[in-house]
């Protein structure tokens, strides 16, 4: 897994994949926009369909950071 630094409280578009047998999102590559980087920046993602955790292959700061209400 490539090892991205996370700013903290950013927000970053990333683009994923995961690689969990039998998920019908294996192997496939997809963007997740707006992701927080959380007060650590690390980023807690996982796939919606199988629960695990996803591989974040690219990551964006996005731009503009959406406001925080
Ligand atoms: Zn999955």
């Amino acid at each position: 897994m490539a090892i991205i630094a996370f700013e903290p409280n950013t927000f970053y578009d990333l683009t994923v994949t995961c690689h969990v047998t039998g998920c019908r999102n294996n192997g496939r590559i997809w963007g997740c926009g707006q992701v927080y980087s959380n007060l650590d920046g690390t980023p807690d993602v996982t796939d919606g369909r199988c629960g695990q955790p996803i591989e974040i292959l690219t990551a964006l700061k996005t731009d503009p950071q959406p406001s925080v209400s």
